[in-house]
């Protein structure tokens, strides 16, 4: 009886939760112009996959699919590296499985510091057990590359750390010569390029790069979700000859790059690959190859110049003062003295525009404009000034 009364309490106590209210309205997506850091705006071609349907991932459609990705991801990273893939997940997951696979324990890593970045890798690498030295640069400038090959000579790494575009200062790192010097040292060369890829020149072979991954929300006006990513022979010999596995089953560079379809053996059931997101990757991949991976770097290059002619119009500047290290699709520039930058932001997005401030150690000082892939055009950017100063003007007469 006691029993019968404890069921009916808790059927009642069960069946009294009301599904949340919230769920039972639409959701709302207003129109909105990301000109932050990213995510960057979606490519009609690009939005159009969304709504395709599922194939199962084995299929041999959609392994085709993954092929064209591989194909398009050597192309913008311009490199013949057969381990060449996305790994499921963002940009943070390209740089976690870049160095579970690329550390083990007793190694030794540097990381050359221009921003929040390469602090998140020095991070990650604690958190490893891994030895680190940092060689860094005041923020808004960048590590001269004789300091980072004097750094390798002397420390002798396993594994040197570069972020290429480092989206908390808008600087660009110079990567020339630090491939050769790894060569000569015994250490592999990782590159972010999360907020570079496809808006400045980058050559993984001919930098002698060993592991260089990047995002799909930025330059590629792809949804988050995907970790482009490669490894040249030499990482992956390296990786085959660990002491220890690999730590993590997820990010384990061999079990995905056989997923990929990398190493020419039968494709053995890794994870679920988010079929949707890797559409997108494929229709971005089809954009940059139908312009062409070198004209959309120059594309960016000069709509830089007029973001650059625009800001001195309105009386704003740049905050990386050597033109020739600013990241040309993310341009950062100083918040004028007394000017709340959050309120001025705030502004900007109640007319549906998006600019982001500083990150980390910038905070308060700067705003960051992401001019990616569809969103580097002229109109555009001159409009995202416009406003901006705008707003700055509205502010400052409430001083
Ligand atoms: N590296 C850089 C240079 C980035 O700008 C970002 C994202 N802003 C990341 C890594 C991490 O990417 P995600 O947010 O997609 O994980």
């Amino acid at each position: 009886m006691i029993q019968i009364l404890l069921f009916l309490l808790l059927q009642c106590s069960m069946s009294s939760r009301a599904p949340p209210k919230a769920l039972l309205q639409d959701m709302v997506v207003p129109p909105r112009q990301l000109f932050g850091p990213g995510p960057s705006n979606m490519a009609d071609s690009i939005a159009e996959t969304q709504s395709k349907n599922l194939l199962g991932h084995l299929h041999p459609e959609f392994v085709q699919i993954m092929g064209d990705v591989r194909l398009g991801l050597q192309y913008i990273f311009k490199t013949e590296n057969k381990y060449t893939f996305a790994v499921s997940g963002t940009g943070h997951s390209g740089m976690e499985c870049a160095m579970v696979n690329l550390l083990e324990p007793g190694d030794k890593f540097l990381v050359v510091e221009i921003g929040l970045w390469g602090q998140r890798a020095a991070d990650l690498a604690n958190r490893m057990g891994i030895e680190v030295k940092k060689i860094s640069a005041p923020h808004g400038k960048a590590v001269p590359v004789e300091d980072i090959q004097k750094a390798i000579a002397e420390y002798k790494p396993n594994l040197v750390f570069v972020c290429q575009g480092d989206s908390s200062t808008g600087v660009a790192q110079p990567l020339e010569t630090i491939g050769d010097a790894c060569r000569e040292h015994g250490a592999l060369f990782l590159v972010d390029t999360v907020a570079s890829l496809g808006g400045t020149p980058f050559d993984a072979d001919a930098l002698k790069v060993d592991c260089v991954y990047s995002a799909t929300q930025k330059v590629l006006n792809a949804p988050p979700g995907l970790a482009p990513i490669s490894f040249s022979d030499r990482a992956i010999e390296k990786i085959r000859n660990r002491k220890q596995r690999v730590a993590s089953f997820y990010f384990d560079a061999l079990e995905l790059g056989n997923y990929w379809g990398c190493d020419g053996e039968l494709k053995r059931y890794h994870h679920t690959a988010p079929i949707s997101t890797v559409y997108a990757l494929r229709a971005a991949l089809s954009a940059i190859a139908k312009e062409g991976i070198d004209e959309s770097i120059q594309r960016h290059k000069d709509n830089a110049q007029v973001l650059y002619a625009a800001l001195k119009n309105h009386g704003l500047e740049p905050f990386v003062e050597d033109e020739k290290l600013r990241l040309p699709c993310l341009t950062t520039v100083k918040v004028p003295e007394r000017i709340d930058w959050k309120d001025v932001a705030g502004k900007m997005l109640i007319n549906g525009v998006e600019i982001a401030g500083g990150l980390g150690a910038t905070v308060g000082k700067i705003w960051r404009i992401g001019t990616f892939g569809i969103n580097s055009n002229k109109t555009k950017i001159e409009n995202v000034v416009e406003l901006l100063s705008k707003s700055i003007n509205e502010t400052r007469s409430k001083l």
